[in-house]
């Protein structure tokens, strides 16, 4: 079953706080720690966060840090993960686990195409590779070099630590577009779910780059283009229906933010299945049959959960 699991494992207590102390201590007598023992209202230090983001006075957001725990996702996403510097991180080893069993993600997009052959010849083709793997270590090759063998879709773990400007700035800003990979795509929003039940206002606008400042870029290149070239206007229409589409989505993820966080406020932590929303549920059809030519049950849903627990 291909179930990936995100969960908050720490974020900053007191992070408005830290980030407003800080702030002020840049244009005050008393130092950040004198500020911190003042007595901020909630109103007095949402001002301040709002003032910060609208000047884009982003580096008090470097105060706040969060640790995600990924779980069930394929290397191809760890792999764009970790492309974002401004972050830790800490994967599970090949070296050290050997995968179990037949431990690969299935595309959502290859089981919507419904292409049958196709689908059952890439569930085939992954089986092959860890029989071989399995079959290669057997026959006394390491685990480090048998590991190449391994599909780019294996599954795996991993844990990460973002303060909420490389957060807001640059993974939301880039990955919650429509235009990220689907898989990376859907953990940005699972992530971007978790800081906006613990951190509402400084997560208030997050998203992708069309939400979070207006600038969707490819529209104003198309835009740009359509001047001199009649074809690009498909294009415009192309990214404003997206635009319209993502707000839906960020909407959507801000109304079950809200909820959440009550509930998050009331028990202390939470645990929610986000397969709906963000993941994947496959046609009934389509499993049947695969699983028949594969000759066992293949789940081929994509089920995605949230825990806050810190
Ligand atoms: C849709 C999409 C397609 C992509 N396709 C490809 C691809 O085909 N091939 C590929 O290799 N990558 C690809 N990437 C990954 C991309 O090149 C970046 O590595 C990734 O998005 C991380 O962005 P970043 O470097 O801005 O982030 P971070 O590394 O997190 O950096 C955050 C910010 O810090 C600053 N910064 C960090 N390091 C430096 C530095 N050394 N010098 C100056 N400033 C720095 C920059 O302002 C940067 O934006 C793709 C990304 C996306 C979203």
């Amino acid at each position: 079953m291909i179930k990936i699991k995100v969960a908050l494992l720490y974020y900053t207590e007191d992070m408005e706080k830290y980030i407003v102390s800080a702030t002020k201590s840049c244009k005050s007598e008393k130092s950040a720690a004198e500020l911190f023992k003042k007595n901020f209202t909630q109103k007095n230090l949402e001002k301040t966060i709002e003032e910060l983001l609208n000047v884009g006075h982003m580096s008090p957001f470097e105060f706040g840090e969060f640790i995600f725990s990924v779980e069930g996702v394929s290397r191809q996403l760890t792999h764009q993960y970790v492309r974002h510097r401004i972050a830790s991180y800490l994967q599970q080893s090949l070296r050290s686990v050997k995968p179990k069993g037949y431990n690969f993600i299935v595309p959502p997009k290859l089981i919507e195409s419904k292409n049958l052959g196709l689908i059952i010849k890439y569930i085939k083709q992954q089986k092959e590779a860890f029989d071989l793997y399995r079959e290669a270590i057997e026959l006394g090759l390491n685990e480090e070099d048998a590991r190449t063998i391994l599909p780019i879709g294996v599954k795996t773990n991993i844990v990460c630590k973002m303060n909420a400007r490389e957060l807001l700035q640059n993974f939301f800003y880039l990955r919650c577009c429509q235009n990220a990979q689907w898989e990376i795509n859907m953990l940005a929003y699972t992530q971007l779910l978790a800081v906006k039940i613990v951190s509402p206002k400084i997560f208030e606008n997050a998203g992708p780059s069309c939400i979070f400042d207006g600038k969707c870029k490819d529209l104003i290149n198309a835009k740009l283009k359509s001047r001199e070239d009649s074809k690009f206007k498909h294009k415009c229409l192309y990214y404003q229906k997206c635009f319209k589409e993502t707000r839906k989505k960020v909407e959507k993820i801000n109304r079950l933010a809200e909820k959440l966080r009550k509930e998050f406020v009331e028990k202390g932590h939470i645990a929610v299945d986000l397969t709906k929303l963000l993941g994947y549920k496959a046609p009934k059809n389509i499993k049947k049959a695969v699983s028949s030519a594969i000759g066992e049950e293949i789940d081929l849903d994509y089920k995605v959960f949230l825990e806050i627990s810190p």
